[in-house]
Parts: structure tokens; sequence; C-alpha cells
């Protein structure tokens, strides 16, 4: 494999496979950690590039793992629904390429009602694609200052509820987690609309991170779940502070939420 691969370390804990579509990403998330990973300023990482030769590698690549089971992951190191992307649209030609083959798909985005415009494709994968979104703040005003290019909160809620409504399997990341009685709220408000759930905590801010209770949001955020059917994924740096909470084997495993193709 070349363009797609096999992401370690905290990564691995999103997907056992993935793929960059772009080189940087426009949301310009002020908590955003990747421009560091690449070696890249923050100015830098948000020109959003076509990566050289992408639909030959990623053909090449499709065809050698063409019936594995194993989901890929849009993206890791950017959004496959960017603003670039609405320009180049190169995510549909990749998810052509991936339904081609027969290749399980795991979305994540903040771009909101934008990944609608490749609907018709998802429907296509005939249930072996889901599609999520991570939520991290309510309040419109600091996802506007933090998260600044993303979608609003509601929107990303939206666009779930339409994917629901045409039965497209739905997720959602929830983190960072830097309010956590926002994160929540938001597990409440998107309930309705969505799968499963994979729940991390803040990293990269130790000052910050500290002045935060997480076992109180781990608790919190369990209790929530729990009451309902929906499958979750806790995250090994949340599942540290569970003290007392006993999590189950299924609640621990990374791999539980995994689209398996069918
Ligand atoms: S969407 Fe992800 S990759 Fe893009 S700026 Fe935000 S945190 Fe970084």
């Amino acid at each position: 494999m070349n363009i797609i691969y096999k992401p370690k370390g905290k990564a691995r804990e999103y997907s056992s496979l993935a793929l960059n579509i772009y080189s940087g990403c426009d949301h310009g998330c002020k908590y955003c950690y990747v421009p560091e990973i690449l070696h890249k300023t923050r100015e830098q990482f948000r020109q959003v590039n076509e990566r050289k030769n992408l639909l030959r590698q990623i053909e090449l690549d499709a065809e050698a793992l063409s019936f594995d089971p194993e989901q890929v992951l849009l993206c890791f190191t950017g959004d496959p629904y960017c603003k670039f992307n609405d320009e180049k649209k190169l995510t549909r030609e990749v998810l052509t390429i991936l339904l081609k083959y027969r290749i399980p798909v795991s979305i994540l985005t903040k771009g909101g009602n934008r990944c609608l415009q490749d609907l018709d494709l998802f429907t296509q994968f005939d249930g072996n694609i889901k599609v999520g979104a991570t939520l991290t703040i309510l309040n419109t005003e600091k996802s506007k200052e933090i998260e600044p290019n993303a979608a609003f909160p509601k929107e990303r809620i939206e666009a779930l509820k339409k994917l629901h409504e045409n039965n497209i399997k739905t997720w959602v990341s929830i983190e960072p987690v830097i309010y956590p009685e926002q994160s929540l709220k938001l597990i409440e408000l998107s309930l309705p609309y969505v799968d499963q759930y994979k729940i991390g905590k803040l990293n990269h801010f130790k000052n910050y991170e500290k002045s935060i209770d997480w076992h109180k949001f781990l608790k919190s955020a369990i209790k929530i779940l729990r009451n309902t059917d929906k499958p979750f994924y806790i995250k090994e740096d949340l599942a540290k502070f569970k003290e007392d909470i006993c999590l189950s084997e299924d609640e621990t495993n990374m791999d539980n939420l995994n689209i398996i193709y069918k």
C-alpha cells in the first residue's frame, strides 16, 4: 500500500486504515495538532493542495485491497469536505474508486451539509459506509472562534439527521472536549440521528486539561449513552480516568465500531 496506510499511535483508535485526500485543511481549528505532526506552520497547513498522482495511487492501493473487510477512514490529517473540496471534488472521485473495489469506508468531517453533495454515492455503498461528524462546541460564537471555517454545530447535526433519514449509518467523534457540559449536550442533541459514538478528551493543552474533571465527564457521557442502545468506544486517554467505572470489552475495543464489508 502507498496512499492508503495503517495509522499508528492515537490515530489507530480512529481506524485500522486511513487515506488523506488533500494535503492541508482550511477549517483552521485552533486546537489542530496536525501542522505540528507534518512540520508545517499553521498558515502553510491552511493552504490546501492536491496530492500528486492521488487518484492513480488510490486505484492501485484499492485494487490490492479489494474485498478487504477493513474500513478506510477519510481522513485523518484533513477533512474530506473542506472548502477546497467544493472546487476540486476529489472526495467524490476517491469514493467512486473505493466503491468500485468494494472497500468499506468511514468518513469524518466538520463540513456539515457539504457531505450531502455525495449522498447519492453513499447510498450506493449498500451499508458499507458510515458518515460521521466531529462535534466539539455547542455555542455558535465559540465555534466560530475556535473552528473558524468549519460548519456550525447545528449544521453538523442537521447533516447527520439528513444522512440518518436516508438510511446512511452515522457516527460522532466527541473530541476534543473543551467544554465538557457542551460536549454532553451535543451527545444528547445528536442521539436521535446517530448510530455510534467515539468519545475522547482534550490533549495537547496540559494546563487547561488539568482544570477539567475527566472522571465526572466520562461518568456523565456513559450514563447518557448506556440509557440508549447506541454502541460507543471510550478512547484510551479518557478511559484512564475511569477509577470505579466498569467499562465493558466492547466499550474499550477500538475496532468494535468498524464497518466490516457485508
Ligand atoms: S478539521 Fe481536523 S485537520 Fe482540519 S484544521 Fe480542524 S482539526 Fe485540523
